[in-house]
């Protein structure tokens, strides 16, 4: 059987030195997970070979490798294989043709059910071992379609590519000889009352292609870096990226990769050369729908929400800011994806929301540098990491039930 498999995998490379689509095996000793996200789990590696050009790695994995970095694997006689084309079981001895046919290897291991259980929100982990060899877990107990059943299966879709873009190297750069450090820097804060106090900003390390974008996106050419999540730096920031695909969060709604994240993922080196290259014809129609945020200016970037809204309303004052509320957006109106209806947009219904600082950690995420973690609180529309007591409380006044994903339009004309 597994000649069928790799003949599959064979046929895409009969042309050697020039960059090729990107086959993904995830393996594991654990079994099929739920249908729905086995499937999507399938889908992501579908996305990540359409999306994903590489050459054959440099350094490939032996099963000798397999065993010293994940010992686990030593005990298992058979193990289960997602490709994105088949999906089954092969004898373990069998795995090392695997690997040397395969461009990335993602282990499934076992996550420790004792922390799955003290945290009811976590839910993935990823994290690269030495490329193109990863580890994921999954805390099966807490699929949150459990918590909410009509949660779309998209979800997992973009679990699974938010957690292989993780085990990838994204926010982790390899070849430290390229490293293009980016010192954080000090800045205020100030709430709606004037009253400031002091924060930091981390960006991320390798931004050479992704500022650019990000300068563009918006609007603001005096950007000094992109955004990280704190100092682990292998996060968009959530407040700046709200639903981009790398920020802390993942929304029920749907996340989309952007430029931005093309930019990093392409500076994420696997030896002295780049190794990952986006298809842009295939990932173009996903990245410029991406509109959080956009022509924002500097001030959104560098300044609290609440100096934001002021200033914005005083020198752009037709300029639509949601989801912060603004009397800006009246007259402005807002759609979703695949829906022709119209809604107006209000300011009328606003509530001072918490929003996600710099140094936002999260309450399940562990602090080996390496290791991320998905920690999931559920609201009405959209699934948040947990966060810390410690964190800075900071607040902003938002749009009550906006979707995320809307659009700004013109409003019909009335009569
Ligand atoms: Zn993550």
């Amino acid at each position: 059987m597994i000649f069928l498999l790799l003949f599959n995998f064979l046929c895409y490379f009969s042309v050697n030195g020039t960059p090729h689509p990107m086959k993904i095996a995830v393996i594991s000793g654990y079994g099929t997970l739920d249908s729905d996200m086995q499937t999507e789990l399938q889908n992501s590696l579908k996305w990540f070979q359409s999306a994903f050009l590489v050459n054959k790695s440099s350094n490939p994995v032996t099963i000798k490798d397999v065993f010293q970095s994940i010992p686990e694997y030593q005990k298992f006689s058979s193990v289960l294989v997602q490709t994105h084309l088949h999906r089954q079981n092969i004898k373990l001895q069998d795995v090392q043709q695997l690997l040397e046919v395969a461009d990335f290897t993602v282990f499934v291991i076992a996550q420790d059910p004792r922390r799955c259980a003290r945290d009811p929100d976590l839910l993935a982990e990823a994290m690269p071992i030495v490329p193109p060899l990863a580890t994921m877990s999954i805390c099966l107990k807490n699929n949150p379609r459990h918590r909410n059943p009509s949660l779309d299966s998209r979800f997992f879709f973009d679990l699974f590519r938010h957690e292989i873009l993780h085990g990838l190297g994204y926010g982790m750069i390899i070849d430290k000889s390229s490293l293009t450090h980016r010192p954080s820097e000090k800045y205020i804060w100030r709430n709606s009352n004037g009253i400031g106090h002091p924060e930091m900003r981390q960006f991320l390390d390798f931004d050479d292609f992704a500022l650019k974008k990000a300068k563009s996106h918006f609007g603001c050419d005096k950007m000094k870096g992109i955004d990280a999540d704190g100092e682990r730096k292998n996060h968009l920031n959530e407040y700046i990226f709200g639903n981009e695909l790398m920020t802390t969060h993942l929304e029920a709604s749907g996340n989309i990769f952007s430029w931005i994240s093309v930019g990093i993922i392409e500076r994420t080196f696997n030896g002295k050369e780049q190794w990952y290259h986006i298809n842009r014809t295939f990932v173009a129609p996903e990245a410029n729908q991406y509109s959080y945020g956009r022509n924002f200016g500097c001030d959104f970037l560098q300044r609290s929400c609440h100096e934001f809204i002021k200033i914005t309303e005083k020198l752009r004052p037709n300029m639509s800011i949601a989801p912060f509320c603004s009397k800006n957006n009246r007259n402005k109106c807002f759609k979703l994806p695949g829906s022709e209806l119209v809604y107006k947009m209000s300011d009328k219904e606003c509530e001072m929301r918490r929003v996600i600082g710099d140094e936002s950690v999260s309450s399940c995420g562990g602090n080996e540098h390496k290791s991320h973690s998905l920690c999931f609180l559920m609201t009405q529309s959209t699934i948040y990491h947990l966060q810390t007591d410690k964190q800075q409380q900071r607040r902003c006044p938002i749009i009550k039930h906006l979707p995320v994903n809307y659009e700004v339009v013109q409003c019909p004309r009335a009569g």
